[in-house]
């Protein structure tokens, strides 16, 4: 089992009240995994102070110089891949593959970020008059602060902290106590890379102690949070309070429609990679598939003949497709979400039922789960469930199936399946969601392209990822100068 303590001004260091944790493995809660801090609101005030004494020099540093740290890291990251998917898998669950796949993702943000390092800047604009010169620098923003889920445990820390780090900015980062591994070697990857102490903190513990410091505190200037939206909505009106920069990234009620044109070995495939893999555990996951009639019937059948084949075990074992649920309440949220969809009038068409035998006799497993008949009023149809349950709307038109996937509060992903390059691009231009994908699987983003949501996905001010995630960490100065006098 390993030992960990929080990173606070270069020092690995026990919280202030020395208590700890441990995290099992959901897919063997026999095996303990890791013991991490408890820490308390001191820690995430001690953990802003460093960054705040740390923070000029870092922004003094040429963005270059920041750049080389961040590509730095990313080599490490990448020496350390096979061992860090390893201990992703034992601590979140997800299989094997898709930990790798995660890993990768890391190491390539930080070399991204590294690399964009070389033209980070503002830019020049025509003045009015001769011999002016008007252009923006970027500058950081001081001190900021970041909360982090578990689902994504290295991505997400990792697409957050390398814009802010290379805009020149001091961070807290709070990564989630159910998997907070990861983010604690993002930072030890960055120390051997040469960050200065205190430039990033990682302080573990509750949201209500750790979290509510750095919503409250009047250091942190900006924070980016991503989880969900009661969660989210509750930091950004402690933000709006005292004017703090926000941006929160939240869950959502994600669709992939089928037209009666489509091509449906694609669709089937892109639903159930997109409502199964990572154990529907991603904000982008396929929760409801809106499909047009007369393929329905054709559709559901080939959906559920799929499911019955998807190979659940822990992630770990060769072979698997789907891990486990990552803790005990998300597994039972998962089965009564079924319940209630039962309850509600929809109905069964495959799993729905823990598995407790063999392989996954000691975690948290699930069946993966198709209900049919979904109307868009119930529950399953505008809650997120954030497990491995997909439930199919009928739709009589394409206007029906865009008005039943705008009908949610939220908006990230939205797939679409269909040979209609018309009505392909009606649907980008008219679905309210953030990324649109076409023939494509609801889940999975290019790192170099912005992302987001919007309605209750987002507050929509400031996109994650590519050269668009730098502004949220940075502002832009206008300077006026007239050198005609000279
Ligand atoms: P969560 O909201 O329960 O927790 C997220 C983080 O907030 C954790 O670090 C948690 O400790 C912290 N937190 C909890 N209460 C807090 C409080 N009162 N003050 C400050 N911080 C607090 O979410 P989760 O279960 O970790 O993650 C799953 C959710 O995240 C899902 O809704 C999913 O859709 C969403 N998500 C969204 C995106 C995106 O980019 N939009 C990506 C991944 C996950």
């Amino acid at each position: 089992m390993d030992k960990n303590n929080n990173f606070i001004n270069g020092k690995w260091v026990p919280a202030h009240g020395e208590a700890t944790f441990t995290v099992r493995n959901p897919a063997d809660t026999r095996e303990v995994v890791a013991e991490y801090p408890v820490s308390g609101r001191e820690d995430a005030s001690r953990a802003i102070e460093a960054a705040v004494q740390s923070q000029g020099a870092w922004a003094a540093m040429t963005p270059v110089a920041r750049g080389r740290i961040l590509s730095k890291a990313s080599q490490i990251l990448e020496g350390r891949k096979d061992r860090l998917a390893e201990a992703l898998t034992r601590e979140e669950g997800k299989t094997l593959g898709e930990s790798l796949g995660e890993v990768q993702r890391a190491v390539d943000i930080f070399r991204f970020y590294g690399g964009i390092s070389y033209v980070l800047g503002g830019r020049t604009i025509p003045h009015d008059a001769p011999n002016n010169l008007l252009y923006t620098v970027r500058q950081p923003l001081g001190v900021v602060a970041m909360i982090t889920p578990w689902n994504f445990p290295i991505a997400i820390p990792a697409w957050k902290l390398a814009p802010a780090l290379l805009c020149g900015n001091a961070v807290v980062i709070k990564p989630a106590s159910m998997a907070p591994g990861p983010a604690l070697e993002v930072a030890r990857a960055l120390q051997e890379a040469g960050l200065p102490a205190g430039v990033l903190n990682v302080v573990i513990g509750e949201g209500s102690t750790v979290g509510t410091e750095l919503a409250s505190h009047p250091s942190v200037v900006a924070l980016s949070f991503t989880g969900s939206y009661p969660v989210g909505d509750k930091i950004y009106q402690q933000l709006a309070g005292r004017m703090a920069r926000a941006q929160m990234e939240m869950g959502s009620k994600n669709p992939t429609i089928v037209l009666s044109d489509a091509d449906l070995d694609l669709a089937v495939n892109l639903v159930v990679r997109a409502g199964f893999g990572l154990t529907g555990q991603a904000c982008t996951a396929t929760s409801r598939v809106i499909v047009e009639r007369p393929v329905l019937g054709e559709f559901t059948e080939r959906l559920v003949r799929r499911a019955a084949t998807w190979k659940v075990g822990p992630g770990l074992k060769p072979g698997a497709e789907m891990g486990p649920a990552v803790c005990e309440s998300q597994l039972e949220a998962n089965l009564r979400h079924v319940t209630q969809a039962i309850h509600d009038g929809a109905r069964l068409l495959y799993g729905g039922q823990r598995l407790q035998e063999g392989d996954c006799a000691h975690g948290y497993f699930m069946q993966p789960t198709v209900l049919g008949e979904v109307k868009p009023h119930m529950k399953i149809a505008r809650e997120e469930v954030f497990g491995p349950v997909v439930g199919i709307q009928g739709v009589d038109s394409f206007d029906e199936a865009i008005a039943a996937a705008n009908s949610v509060e939220q908006g990230l992903s939205a797939s679409i399946v269909t040979r209609d390059l018309k009505k392909a691009m009606v649907y980008a231009d008219q679905i309210e969601a953030g990324v649109v994908k076409i023939n494509q699987i609801s889940t999975g983003l290019a790192l170099q392209a912005p992302f987001g949501g919007v309605k209750k996905s987002s507050t929509d001010s400031f996109r994650e990822q590519g050269t668009e995630g730098l502004d949220f960490y940075s502002r832009l100065k206008t300077i006026y100068l007239d050198y005609s006098a000279s």
